[in-house]
């Protein structure tokens, strides 16, 4: 089951780190390719992403991949072998379980990634775990996974580690590690996509967005969620 676990990671690497440099890759050429600057999205970074934070980004990115990919692996493998609550047919819950799922995964990530951050900030820890993802301080799409590996190795586990406990359908899982490399690309574009409208709304106030997160990495020590403001509100930390 070991070499079928590492395999698995290789081929997992692979898929994630071209998943990575596509659409950071896209969302590069998007907001800050050619004539990006002018089109419809407003600026958060004082100035373009350098080339060497660039650079920085994509290296982290993929020293980050494998680390993220091993324990993704442990639980497609595990699955096979009846060991996780990952499960292939829709109906097999209920179809109303898929989005209650979803949102429980979301909830729980979301709640644990505030509280580690916030452990990442601790002046003991940042230095060599966390250091790595704010030399971004005009960040660009491609430091949504430029993570240290101590920082790397401190996540990665958690969701696939989910999967033992909370029934996850397959598809559900795509969807979701589809949303969260979309958010994550968006909230370090370095601009703002959505409206203002939508981000003074009362829904859209609730969501972590570019707006948001570009605070962080430029003040370090408030907005520290994922993709709700409830735990920046409930402690603090919350700035707009
Ligand atoms: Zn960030
Ligand atoms: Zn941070």
């Amino acid at each position: 089951m070991i070499g079928e676990i590492l395999l698995t990671t290789l081929a997992l690497s692979v898929i994630i780190a071209v998943r990575y440099l596509m659409i950071a890759g896209l969302a590069y050429w998007l907001f800050w390719g050619g004539d990006g600057r002018r089109r419809r999205s407003r600026g958060l970074n004082r100035q373009p992403p350098r080339r060497e934070t660039v650079r920085h980004e994509v290296i982290a990115s993929l020293i980050a991949t494998p680390i993220y990919a091993l324990p993704a692996a442990a639980a497609l493998v595990g699955w096979k072998h009846g060991y996780t609550k990952l499960y292939a047919d829709p109906a097999a819950y209920g179809w109303w379980w898929l989005p209650v799922s979803a949102v429980i995964y979301l909830l729980a990530h979301d709640a644990f990634y505030y509280w580690l951050h916030r452990g990442l900030h601790d002046r003991r820890v940042f230095a060599w775990a966390h250091r790595g993802h704010h030399l971004s301080r005009d960040p660009s799409p491609f430091a949504s996974f430029s993570f240290d590996p101590a920082e790397a190795l401190a996540t990665a586990w958690f969701l696939p580690a989910l999967t033992l406990f909370i029934p996850l359908q397959l598809g559900v899982a795509l969807a979701l590690l589809m949303l969260m490399t979309l958010t994550a690309v968006m909230n370090h574009a370095g601009r703002e996509v959505w409206p203002e409208a939508w981000l003074k709304h009362p829904v859209g106030r609730q969501l972590i967005t570019a707006t948001h997160h570009d605070r962080h990495h430029k003040y370090f020590n408030e907005n520290y969620g994922l993709y709700f403001r409830v735990w920046d509100r409930v402690c603090g930390t919350d700035r707009e």
